[in-house]
């Protein structure tokens, strides 16, 4: 069986232009990176994706796009304001940070809670335990200090004295702002979902591993507000909805695993992760979380707006219950690309690297490669009908066989040669990417036989 590397994963998709490390020609920039031709495709596949099973199929759930830089009172009604940093300390050796909580929590494998500790106790701890940097393995940290993990900006002018404003760290607050807007204006009643995907940016300080953890990122999640009594059943069933939909987009069933959180938020009724085997180990994918009455509430106070809801059918007034499902757009493209990478030893010795992307998700469903440079005219118009549909790759340089590879280890699903029997009975050749079996059909059959294979159900 292939090992998949980071390395191996980062290189390929740099090279076949997937996705670049952002700002590279000034040296790059920590834990960015810039989605090229081929990786922007990818992910917006698995957005669509995402999109179709969780908002277009659903008829309870509503899309919004909200603004990313918000009231700043959101972020105080939902704690990141107050609750401004988490207790970070630096190795001085390495210039690593660290969450000083985290570090004791790791040191006594998980026996100790740290979560409620001052900084002199924290500090204590560290220093009687002797916790060590789990970086360099030094002992010579700063003294603790509050970080915030949201980037700031300001509005307004400096001489008017510019008002901060937070880039969001999070996309959810955007439907619960709107939960009154949309209850009323699509006459929305409990349970309904509201859903969005859209940028979220934290000031991460730990190292990135490529997509896993970067500075901005994309979220694909949704918040549904419900009634407290069917409240765990709705969790339970979100829990199994986005297994299902991990699975359906091309990760494999034992590659992924439940996580139930032992520790949760004061407000919290229940939290549980999915978790997916990255070549860094086994990893959170997404989150799922009953967060009970507190999001609305908060809102409530602190814009002082009601936020009770009055059931129709039974004239009750509550404030509903949130379950919220939240991916990370680029984290899954990132366990989509681990997942589809393959090295095969071909039968006559030669190895090909190949990725084998669910059909629906990869970035090109069709290559179009005349034989020949003389067939290009008739290569162009089997673009030109293809194209309509489908976002196809056009080649002509090079050996047909070279091209062929170039095609698979972007997991083009489907190559379509032309040559000169084309001319003479408007056929092509269609290659399978994973059978690389070829068969002959009519250009007048094309779509229908690709639009098929690559449909996401
Ligand atoms: P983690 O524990 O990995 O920091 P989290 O529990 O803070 O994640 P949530 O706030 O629940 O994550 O965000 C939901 C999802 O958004 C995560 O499951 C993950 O897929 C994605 N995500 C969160 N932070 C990042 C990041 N820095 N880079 C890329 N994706 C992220």
């Amino acid at each position: 069986m292939t090992k998949v590397t980071m390395d191996k994963i980062v290189n390929l998709c740099k090279t076949r232009g997937l996705i670049y490390p952002g700002s590279e020609i000034y040296g790059g920039f920590a834990n960015t990176w810039d989605f090229g031709p081929v990786g922007v495709e990818l992910k917006n596949n698995v957005k669509r994706a995402w999109w179709k099973r969780f908002v277009q199929e659903d008829p309870n759930t509503y899309g919004v796009d909200a603004s990313i830089l918000m009231n700043p009172k959101t972020w105080e009604a939902s704690g990141h304001v107050a609750s401004f940093g988490d207790p970070k300390m630096d190795c001085k050796k390495c210039k690593q940070r660290f969450r000083a909580d985290t570090l004791i929590e790791n040191h006594s494998k998980g026996k100790v809670s740290a979560e409620a500790m001052t900084n002199e106790e924290l500090t204590a701890y560290i220093n009687e335990n002797h916790i060590s940097c789990p970086h360099c393995g030094g002992f010579d940290w700063t003294p603790i200090r509050k970080f915030n993990p949201m980037f700031t900006t300001s509005r307004g002018t400096l001489e008017e004295g510019a008002d901060v404003v937070y880039l969001r760290p999070e996309t959810c607050q955007g439907e619960y702002v709107n939960f009154l807007n949309v209850q009323r204006t699509a006459r929305a009643k409990v349970p309904f979902a509201i859903a969005q995907i859209g940028k979220s940016f934290r000031n991460e300080i730990t190292p990135g591993n490529f997509l896993f953890r970067t500075i901005e990122f994309e979220q694909m999640e949704l918040q549904m507000f419900c009634k407290a009594d069917s409240s765990m059943n709705i969790y339970d069933d979100y829990k199994s909805r986005a297994l299902q939909f991990v699975k359906d987009v091309g990760l494999q069933a034992d590659h992924l695993r439940f996580h139930d959180h032992d520790k949760l938020a004061h407000y919290a009724k229940a939290a549980c992760d999915i978790q997916y085997l990255f070549p860094i180990g086994w990893q959170e994918l997404n989150g799922i979380h009953h967060r009970g009455d507190w999001d609305l509430s908060r809102h409530g106070e602190f814009s002082g707006k009601s936020m009770l809801y009055l059931d129709p059918y039974t004239n009750e007034k509550y404030i509903p219950n949130v379950i919220e499902y939240s991916i990370g757009a680029d984290r899954l493209t990132l366990a989509l690309l681990c997942e589809a990478y393959d090295e095969e030893t071909l039968e006559n010795g030669e190895t090909r690297v190949v990725m084998h992307f669910n059909p629906a998700i990869a970035p090109y469903k069709v290559a179009i490669l005349p034989l020949q440079k003389n067939l290009s005219d008739k290569a162009k118009e089997v673009f030109a009908l293809l194209s309509k549909e489908f976002m196809c790759d056009y080649d002509e340089a090079g050996s047909i066989g070279k091209r062929y590879r170039r095609q698979d280890e972007i997991g083009t699903p489907f190559c379509v040669t032309i040559d000169f029997d084309t001319l003479e009975d408007d056929t092509v050749t269609i290659r399978d990417r994973d059978s690389m079996k070829q068969e002959r059909i009519k250009i007048a059959n094309l779509v229908s036989y690709v639009e098929k294979k690559v449909k996401f159900n």
